[in-house]
């Protein structure tokens, strides 16, 4: 199948600062900037349905339930609202996408620090009922969808391979996502615990997994991160260049992503683990970083320039939804004051990682920790959440 149905993009026009009144226009089919959309999206689908992609999922959802019915150690069981034979998970997957399909999440193009959210709700017990868009939304990084037009209107030698990467990245972003959504289905509620099991280095922790980055693990081969490309005309407006990590540390293998294979991957020809280029000399995150900048990082440096609002306030938090970003610059310290806030009310309690992010960030304290590993979870431990079962929950997290 080759299309979604019943999607609806919309352009939030309010400034971060003012989040809380969102200013909503809603585009038409026929728009540049949602058929861009639709085009990612499309993509994000077709990676998740190729016969490895399903594969991938059937194996987490399964690990999602089983480690959920016998938890590590002595831990009491977590409800979920799969009660069907784990023989029927391939049937189930399928259904999921069924229902992806024929009634896609809202999609709003923000003004957000990372690629791409999802949001997820409380919707239900019964999986046959799931609707997506009762069930979640999504936010899209407006500036990455700008970006995306404003590279196709140049010149060949200057678009280089800039649209294609942010293609590359924005599919392989939704699909990340979209896995948090599974995790979703299988237990009705915007805060479905993850099993530690289902993770990847230090994206969980000891209690709590990350079924993005697990995912991304096992069928990619590690994590795709962008850094910028000084010689690249685009400056700021580029995508950058993308390589693949072997997990969340620092001095792990990172090599640069085949350019053959994106464009084999766009044209839907997927093969995974994710191809590096043999010509590129293999290096590290924390090489590349030394001599690099993270894009996320560039993109929110001239965000903030851009912006005359002098500092965010964070949206107000609904107690029956959950954020996860994909996601983090390297820095992020305007946000801190107003999740400490947040996690002060009791409102909610990071849950996994997406909270770890700002476990590990929201208070000035953890701030340097965050930026020593640039890791979500890092702090995460001392942090005392230990008991809250509500996997990529909590409320408002980022992650990377
Ligand atoms: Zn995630």
């Amino acid at each position: 199948m080759s299309s979604v149905q019943n999607l609806e993009v919309y352009n939030d026009k309010s400034k971060r600062s003012a989040r809380r009144e969102r200013d909503l226009e809603l585009l038409p089919t026929n728009s540049t900037r949602y058929r861009v959309v639709e085009s990612v999206i499309l993509l994000g689908l077709r990676i998740l349905e190729s016969p490895q992609g399903k594969n991938s999922l059937i194996r987490i959802a399964t690990e999602v339930v089983q480690q959920r019915d016998f938890p590590p150690g002595d831990r009491p069981p977590v409800p979920h609202i799969y009660n069907r034979p784990l023989a029927e998970m391939p049937r189930w997957v399928d259904f999921f996408f069924g229902r992806l399909r024929s009634n896609f999440p809202v999609v709003l193009l923000c003004d957000i620090a990372g690629e791409a959210s999802a949001t997820k709700k409380d919707w239900g017990t019964d999986m046959s009922q799931y609707d997506p868009q009762e069930a979640s939304h999504f936010e899209f990084n407006k500036t990455i969808i700008n970006n995306m037009i404003y590279v196709r209107h140049q010149p060949p030698n200057v678009t280089g391979d800039n649209y294609n990467c942010f293609k590359f990245q924005m599919a392989i972003t939704i699909a990340h996502e979209i896995v948090h959504l599974l995790t979703g289905f299988l237990t009705g509620t915007a805060r479905p615990y993850t099993p530690p099991g289902v993770s990847l280095g230090n994206y969980g922790n000891r209690n709590m997994g990350e079924s993005g980055r697990y995912w991304e693990s096992i069928l990619l081969g590690g994590v795709v991160e962008f850094f910028e490309d000084g010689n690249d005309p685009l400056q700021e407006r580029q995508a950058g260049r993308p390589y693949l990590i072997e997990d969340s540390r620092n001095n792990v293998p990172a090599q640069l992503v085949s350019t053959t294979y994106i464009n084999n991957f766009l044209n839907g020809h997927f093969s995974f683990p994710i191809l590096t280029s043999s010509r590129a000399a293999p290096t590290t995150r924390n090489e590349l970083r030394r001599i690099s900048r993270e894009m996320t990082d560039v993109r929110e440096r001239s965000g903030r320039r851009a912006r005359a609002a002098p500092a965010y306030e964070s949206p107000a938090p609904e107690a029956s939804s959950s954020v996860s970003y994909r996601r983090l610059p390297p820095t992020h310290h305007s946000y801190s004051g107003s999740y400490s806030t947040y996690y002060a009310q009791g409102n909610g309690e990071p849950s996994d990682s997406h909270a770890g992010a700002y476990g590990s960030n929201y208070g000035s304290s953890h701030n340097s920790g965050y930026e020593n590993s640039g890791y979500e979870d890092s702090g995460y431990g001392n942090s005392g959440y230990e008991n809250s079962y509500g996997d990529n929950s909590s409320g408002y997290g980022y992650h990377r």
